[in-house]
């Protein structure tokens, strides 16, 4: 809890938060005078997982009512293993201490026999999600926000000034209404919120993972990555959750292609599965705007139900924490967010950079990794891919051969992005 405060705290004095946010506490107190007058401060929000229960508690923080709709019965969300940047940290504070199990300090890059190998400066973290989703499902709580386990939501409709969410009880199947003026939806890539507010639905690639023995050969700081696109047009990866185990994973385009070419791979490395995990993740092919209008009332999204996924990497745990940090922003200042702002900048550079990777045959691999020399390497090691901008401008600077075997990917445009879920 405090961690979040005196991030606040700090990002405030940096003045890294919206001048609107940090400033105008006039913004922040008119919310708070209509919440006391019942008008904007109930907030439903839909899933309880990492970006609505860390939307909760921010809005609770600041004095809303919050009521969280969680369709599982107890808080014990499938456990996976996630990789993020540090910049997780300055997102969650101490609210993400306990869930940290692994650190990253290397990336081995692998393709058609050559390698090349990129140090961190600063390491990405191993969190064990479910950990973490308690962790925050706590402190939302502590904070005020009230979690209403085992309901689905059902539909939302306007009702005089407000919405009703109507939700089905997981255990017997009856109906319950939950009244609130705004709704937001972080119920996930199939997120039934979008699709009763109006919102399209996204595109969705399958990511499967293997939880696998750790070879002997591998450090356990150490992650490796292997492109080889004529299995998939994104990438392995193998990540070490502890000296015993890691995650093997891949991305692919068809859920039966993918899981083969995943148990191929595994067989091919002599690794033996102890478990598999997957699902359908959003493909981010465009920014989609968080908010509608639905009757007087707001719905907005978050997470994954709003598509905010880095598509070059496919990780979406820290964009949709920041997601969920610039939809709590507009909610308390009325509409503006620098954080969306520059969420939706970050993303649309890692779609340019998906867009041009997606046409990448072995040939253009195998330059790829080969002109990953010293001064190229520097900022990858630097930066993070939460930071992509600075990686690639400073790239560009270094290495401009890399910027045309980008363009050209770019211009031959031999696939398109995922599918859109029917
Ligand atoms: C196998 C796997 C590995 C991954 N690895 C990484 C990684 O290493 N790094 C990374 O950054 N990202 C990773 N991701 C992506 C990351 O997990 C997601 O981007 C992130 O968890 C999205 O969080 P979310 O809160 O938006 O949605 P979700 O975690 O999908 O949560 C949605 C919540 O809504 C609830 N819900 C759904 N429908 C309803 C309903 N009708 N009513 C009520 N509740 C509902 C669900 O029960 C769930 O609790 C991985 C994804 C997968 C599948």
């Amino acid at each position: 809890m405090c961690g979040i405060n005196s991030r606040y705290e700090q990002l405030r004095r940096e003045e890294k938060l919206p001048r609107k946010m940090v400033q105008t506490e006039r913004a922040e107190s008119q919310a708070m005078a209509s919440a006391s007058r019942g008008e904007t401060s109930s907030v439903a929000v839909v899933g309880g997982s990492a970006a609505g229960l860390f939307t909760s508690l921010l809005l609770a923080r600041r004095g809303l009512s919050v009521q969280v709709i969680e369709g599982l019965e107890t808080i014990e969300p499938a456990s996976r293993t996630l990789i993020v940047t540090h910049r997780m940290r300055s997102l969650l504070g101490s609210a993400m201490n306990g869930s940290i199990i692994n650190q990253i300090r290397r990336f081995e890059l692998f393709t058609d026999g050559r390698s090349a190998t990129i140090s961190l400066r600063q390491p990405d973290l191993i969190v064990e999600r479910r950990t973490l989703i308690q962790h925050l499902a706590a402190e939302a709580q502590r904070a005020g926000a009230e979690i209403h386990l085992g309901r689905r939501f059902h539909e939302l409709h306007p009702n005089g000034r407000g919405l009703v969410v109507e939700v089905e009880r997981s255990a017997d199947g009856g109906r319950e209404e939950v009244r609130a003026q705004t709704v937001i939806g972080s119920d996930g890539a199939a997120s039934r919120v979008a699709r009763s507010a109006g919102w399209p639905p996204l595109t969705t690639a399958p990511l499967m993972q293997a939880i696998v023995p750790l070879p002997k050969d591998m450090p356990p700081d150490t992650v490796r990555v292997w492109f080889v696109p004529q299995d998939t047009p994104y990438f392995y990866w193998l990540i070490p959750e502890s000296r015993e185990r890691g995650a093997l994973g891949v991305i692919g385009e068809s859920g039966q292609e993918t899981r083969v070419a995943l148990e191929k791979f595994l067989e091919k490395r002599g690794l033996d599965p102890v478990e598999f995990q997957g699902a359908r993740i959003p493909v981010y092919t465009s920014w989609v705007p968080v908010h509608r209008q639905v009757g007087q009332s707001s719905v907005y999204l978050v997470g994954d139900a709003a598509g905010q996924v880095k598509v070059s990497t496919v990780g979406g745990t820290v964009t949709g924490f920041r997601g969920a940090l610039g939809v709590a922003e507009s909610i308390l200042n009325g509409g503006s967010s620098r954080e969306l702002r520059t969420l939706r900048r970050e993303l649309d550079l890692h779609l340019l950079l998906r867009r041009s990777l997606h046409s990448f045959e072995q040939a253009d691999y195998s330059r790829l990794v080969d002109l990953l020399n010293e001064p190229t390497k520097a900022p990858l090691s630097e930066y993070s891919r939460d930071e992509a901008w600075k990686i690639l401008w400073r790239v560009c600077l270094r290495q401009p051969r890399l910027v045309l075997l980008g363009l050209r990917g770019l211009m031959m445009r031999r696939r398109s992005l995922g599918r859109q879920r029917s």
